[in-house]
């Protein structure tokens, strides 16, 4: 498959770029700083160096998959990008076949036992954390999601925890946050990046979201 990752150099994204080149797929880092992105890929990866915001439907035409791995620092004030991105994502690849994988926020998944997404249940005070901003604006993302029709979006919530790691194997759930027999909510990036190779290359989710933790 032909493949664009957006954010292609960061956390998640640069893992994303290494499983698909990994797989034998035809990969371009969409990134802002080619520099940046060399140090991280290497000097081999193909890059289309523009701001998300930038890109064309041109741009995108070729490819049969995008994956949005963007982000912005928590604190920033710029949680409302995360929103914006997959807007802009979504008008350049209407009415077309193209897959598009989205990387949401654990907070639009329900606490297990309950069905209300925790980020509708955040006490007042949560607003003045520093992660409030891009939670807020990627429950919205999900919820702008929903109202797609003309694109095959994937949105794909991380467990509470989503640290940097290796590809051990994960586990599947919907709309509620997974906890593991440790007690805890986590998925690796190597896991995240190997469960969205694996649903674009069999997309079973098409217009849902659904979220993985370590297995
Ligand atoms: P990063 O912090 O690594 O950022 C990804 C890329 O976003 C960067 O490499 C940068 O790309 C681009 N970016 C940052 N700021 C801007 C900007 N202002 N304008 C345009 N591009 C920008 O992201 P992560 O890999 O940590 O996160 C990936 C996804 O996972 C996100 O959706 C994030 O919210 C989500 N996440 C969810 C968690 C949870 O719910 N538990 C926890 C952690 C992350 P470049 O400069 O190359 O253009």
């Amino acid at each position: 498959m032909k493949i664009a990752v957006f954010g292609g150099s960061g956390r998640a994204g640069h893992v994303i770029v290494e499983e698909a080149v990994a797989r034998g797929h035809e990969v371009t880092a969409i990134v802002r700083d080619a520099d940046k992105a060399k140090k991280v890929l290497g000097d081999d990866v193909t890059l289309l160096v523009k701001a998300p915001q930038d890109v064309t439907s041109t741009d995108i035409a070729d490819f049969d998959a995008v994956v949005d791995a963007l982000s912005v620092p928590w604190g920033s004030g710029l949680g409302h990008l995360h929103l914006e991105f997959a807007q802009h994502i979504v008008s350049i690849l209407a009415g077309t076949p193209t897959l598009a994988v989205f990387i949401l926020g654990s907070a639009s998944l329900s606490m297990p036992g309950e069905n209300v997404p925790m980020f509708e249940e955040f006490p007042p005070q949560a607003e003045a954390a520093p992660w409030y901003d891009g939670a807020k604006f990627q429950y919205q993302e999900w919820q702008f999601l929903k109202t797609v029709q003309d694109v095959n979006w994937i949105g794909i919530s991380p467990s509470e925890a989503f640290p940097s790691g290796p590809k051990t194997g994960y586990v599947i759930g919907q709309d509620t946050l997974l906890v593991g027999d440790d007690g805890q909510s986590h998925i690796t990036t190597g896991n995240m990046a190997s469960a969205i190779l694996d649903e674009l290359e069999h997309p079973t989710h098409l217009k849902q979201r659904f979220t993985l933790r370590d297995k």
